[in-house]
């Protein structure tokens, strides 16, 4: 469709060298051609044009002083990218990897993600790309501290709500409140994800590894089938990882494979979460670990894998979820998954796939969740946080979960119903972006040209 190859090639043009955020551009107005085909309105009210950019970009210097003295100097950002449906809402990455693209990426999945919980949030994203490993724990206070001094006459409880992403828990949002509190002289609802002691939501640690599960498990559902006794691939070890494995286990499937940024961990028996959660979230060291205590599970080192291909899609299992970051699931990955008998990917991990693995999930009549509708129970936790600090209450877990699970089930639904609409019932990628889209896109021309 000229009109969708028109915008691309102009993005390509004013926002030079984004690779991450063309991507997540294109693989959302492919799936929009038949809404913008049949309603006129988009393309005369210019929605697709207004859409692609932000409402405002922050980038700033972050300076900070190391445990020997020296100067650091790192660099920050915060992407507002759609208020259409509520205050910007999304996480702040700390990683090397951190520039505009991905942060833009991040922030344009997040639109779609936010419409599909029905939640009154719309979209942001921010980060830096600092590298929390190897830091001790005050110079990850320090550098919070500084990000967080120029961030903070940004963000605000009705304006721009943050919260975690990689490289970015509970502990960085501690010190990320407590600079913002000192700054402001205001304790409030700024960022979520925070401690259970001051004002954090019980399932908020939980929710997006759990939420993709349940999202997983509505996807089998349909196919009359469910997780009990599935094997299960789930990349990461960190927040959503760990959740996922867990939520995995509750629901009697048996996670056997997981990885880090040094290495995979294959154990047929079933992975120790207990020892994982030690290792990854206490002591902050490597899955190499791991061995120490089960001599029989195999860990692949990185600079061991296949060319081009992650070592932990070449594992047999019924069921994969990326949970660790972006492009970590290949055509080839794709194509070695399904070969191997996998029926089903569900993405914690925003954009997990590339667009050539997409194709093939879709293609081979695989259950494909797509991170936007997958791993959304995380933020809409969040805003049942959000909702929490705003009426001074608290939840149960029992609560907070039922909600999550009701989301869940809802946005599956949402993704569903409308593929089937449009004539592709197993084209989740589809679904989503068509029910998310209609209701931004709504509320944009019922706002006017802002
Ligand atoms: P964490 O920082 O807690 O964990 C990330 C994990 O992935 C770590 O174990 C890390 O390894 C591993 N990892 C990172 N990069 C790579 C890589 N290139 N290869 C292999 N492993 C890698 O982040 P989260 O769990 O919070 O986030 C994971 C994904 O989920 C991201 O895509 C994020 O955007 C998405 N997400 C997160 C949400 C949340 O609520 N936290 C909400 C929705 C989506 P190591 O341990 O060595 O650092």
């Amino acid at each position: 469709m000229n009109y969708i190859n028109n915008t691309l090639l102009s993005l390509r043009a004013s926002s030079p060298a984004q690779d991450e955020f063309y991507q997540a551009v294109e693989e959302v107005l492919c799936s929009l051609a038949p809404v913008l085909e049949s309603n006129r309105l988009y393309q005369q009210q210019a929605i697709i044009q207004r859409i692609v950019e932000p409402e405002r970009q922050i980038f700033f210097r972050v300076p900070w002083v190391d445990d020997k003295g020296n100067i650091q100097v790192n660099k920050g950002y915060r992407i507002e990218f759609n208020s259409a449906l509520g205050p910007y809402k999304g996480g702040l990455r700390f990683h090397p990897s951190v520039n505009a693209s991905v942060i833009k990426f991040l922030g344009f999945e997040q639109i779609f993600k936010n419409a599909l919980t029905g939640l009154p949030i719309g979209a942001g994203k921010g980060g830096a790309n600092f590298d929390p490993k190897g830091k001790s724990d005050n110079e990850i206070m320090r550098f919070c501290q500084s990000f967080m001094t120029e961030l903070y006459r940004h963000v605000g409880p009705n304006t721009d709500v943050p919260a975690g992403d990689i490289g970015v828990g509970a502990r960085e949002i501690g010190y990320l409140f407590g600079q913002y509190k000192r700054l402001t002289g205001r304790y409030e609802g700024v960022l979520t994800g925070k401690g259970l002691l001051w004002g954090g939501s019980l399932v908020r640690k939980e929710a997006t590894g759990y939420g993709t599960v349940y999202f997983a498990d509505y996807m089998l559902n349909d196919r009359k089938e469910n997780l009990q006794g599935q094997t299960c691939l789930v990349s990461g070890a960190g927040n959503v990882a760990i959740y996922a494995m867990e939520k995995l286990y509750q629901l009697g499937a048996i996670p056997v494979g997981c990885c880090d940024s040094s290495g995979t961990l294959y154990h047929q028996g079933g992975i120790d979460l207990t020892l994982i959660k030690t290792l990854k979230e206490d002591k902050r060291v490597s899955l190499a670990e791991y061995l120490h205590t089960h001599p029989s599970a195999i860990y692949t080192p990185v600079a061991d894998y296949p060319t081009g291909q992650h070592a932990l899609w070449q594992y047999t299992a019924d069921a994969a979820f990326p949970c660790a970051t972006q492009n970590e699931i290949t055509k080839t990955d794709a194509e070695t998954l399904i070969a191997n008998g996998c029926k089903l990917v569900s993405e914690g991990a925003n954009m997990a796939s590339t667009q050539d693995a997409v194709e093939c999930f879709i293609d081979s009549g695989i259950a494909y969740g797509p991170g936007k509708a997958a791993n959304a129970g995380g933020v809409a936790t969040s805003q049942l946080e959000m909702a929490q600090n705003a009426s001074m209450q608290r939840w149960t877990f029992e609560d907070v979960d039922k909600q999550l699970m009701r989301i869940s089930k809802s946005i599956y639904q949402q993704a569903s119903e409308t593929a089937r609409t449009f004539g592709q019932p197993n084209n989740l990628v589809l679904g989503a972006n068509i029910a998310a889209f209609k209701r931004v896109a709504d509320a944009m021309i019922e706002q006017g040209v802002v």
